[in-house]
């Protein structure tokens, strides 16, 4: 009977933006992170990770070229002097902040990475074990305004801030996508291991790509009060191309954006230059794959009409059929959008175990998209008797996933590329230095500007 009875000791409570606060409209969402309260240092610090905002850091982590082309890995920890900490208030929580000060910056980024690692920790069983963890016991989340970009490396987290066109800079610290990603990129290398330099196959990089943003796609869905506003907006309705576009711009969340996409394997056979750009077929087809789960959930649940899924086939052909579909998504969210909200949350829940089982199977060296698509599918008849197994082939087939494999790089891997970042860098193998594509840039291509 041990532990019944005893009070369980409440979560630490923060305020997280859901999506970038680039207008003032946007809402802060209270949550509750798994630290117990009253066990947070400032920092915010805890036992996995800590916040830090050095004085006087000239260069960011990972792999520098001195003036004499010496190349030389800056490593964490920070050990010189710090700017004020933000500090939890009497009670232990950091909901106390205002929005506009260091402290809630410092405490934004920590409230984002604890909530990430929180959800998928939950998936996984257990802790994550850092895939640095011989080295450290704990990410350092290292706050760096010259950095005009954030990433994840080996013990850090190094997180910059983003040129505006008009007024202030403003900090990747507030943005949860961005934060999200960076911790995808950890958990897998963690899950799937660093990539052998020499041999690291071409599905690789678009790989970590896609994971990385399902990671954040799936915390994403995890800000309950974002959920309940994507349903509102679309009425559960997440089935036609325009829908799912008009999703991920309801939700704001780039991540959701570029789930959504029409690429397929066809576009990458003869080669591919971007692993951003190579990463979509398969992330759309996990996203669609969602969407399909999230169906079969309303479906077993009698929340919508079996005839609705011929509907959902005719929307791309018969424009007529878009707005009878709507009409009965209406209805049905209309009559209780709490349960179309704890089907979504079921969906959500199935992808976020399935995706860790898958990713433990892989192996760096020789993981190919086929693959991964072959898993899923051993998943779901190990678990679920196979009741998915029809949906996920039809999207596995409709991005030609296992059909058509990965053409060659056809960019030399100095620009751009994870690999050759400072994410892949272990302090003993300094790889060489290159520009990779910032998240401005990423941002900007997404938003179409
Ligand atoms: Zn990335």
């Amino acid at each position: 009977m041990t532990g019944q009875g005893q009070a369980r000791v409440a979560g630490t409570r923060v305020r997280l933006f859901p999506q970038y606060p680039d207008q003032p409209t946007v809402p802060l969402i209270s949550v509750t992170l798994s630290t117990p309260a009253g066990s947070l240092r400032p920092g915010p610090a805890d036992d996995r990770l800590y916040v830090v905002e050095a004085i006087g850091k000239r260069w960011p982590y990972g792999p520098l070229r001195l003036p004499g082309g010496e190349l030389r890995a800056m490593q964490p920890p920070w050990q010189g002097d710090i700017r004020t900490p933000a500090c939890p208030d009497p009670a232990g929580h950091l909901d106390h902040l205002t929005p506009g000060t260091r402290a809630f910056a410092q405490a934004h980024v920590y409230g984002c990475v604890r909530f990430t690692l929180d959800q998928w920790e939950r998936y996984l069983g257990g802790p994550l074990a850092w895939h640095f963890a011989e080295d450290y016991d704990r990410l350092e989340i290292s706050i760096l305004p010259s950095l005009d970009n954030a990433t994840a490396g080996y013990g850090f987290l190094e997180v910059g801030e983003w040129p505006t066109e008009a007024g202030p800079p403003s900090s990747f610290c507030l943005n949860f996508d961005v934060l999200a990603h960076e911790v995808g990129h950890l958990i897998l290398y963690s899950l799937v291991g660093l990539p052998d330099l020499e041999r690291t196959p071409d599905d690789y990089y678009g790989f970590h790509e896609s994971a990385a943003d399902l990671v954040a796609m799936l915390a994403t869905l995890h800000l309950e009060p974002l959920v309940e506003e994507l349903l509102a907006g679309s009425r559960g309705n997440l089935y036609s191309y325009n829908e799912l576009n008009r999703f991920a711009e309801l939700s704001g969340s780039e991540q959701l954006r570029l789930a959504s996409n029409q690429r397929r394997m066809a576009d990458f056979a003869h080669g591919w230059h971007k692993e951003h750009a190579l990463s979509q077929p398969l992330t759309g087809a996990l996203f669609d794959i969602l969407v399909d789960v999230f169906h079969e959930e309303l479906l077993a649940e009698r929340l919508i009409d079996p005839a609705l899924e011929d509907l959902v086939d005719q929307v791309q052909h018969e424009p007529a059929a878009a707005e009878l579909l709507q009409a009965l998504f209406d209805q049905a969210y209309g009559r209780d959008p709490a349960a179309l909200k704890a089907a979504l949350l079921a969906a959500r829940d199935w992808l976020g175990l399935a995706l860790v089982a898958v990713w433990q199977e892989l192996r760096a060296e020789d993981l190919t998209y086929g693959e991964i698509g072959a898993r899923l599918l051993a998943f779901d008849r190990m678990t679920n008797g196979g009741r998915y197994g029809r949906l996920i082939r039809n999207n596995l087939a409709w991005r030609q996933i296992g059909l058509i494999p990965v053409g060659p790089r056809l960019t030399p891997p100095d620009e751009r590329s994870h690999v050759h970042s400072v994410r892949t860098g272990q302090p003993v193998a300094v790889p060489s230095l290159g520009r990779r594509l910032s998240y401005r840039d990423r941002w900007r291509r997404a938003h179409g500007s």
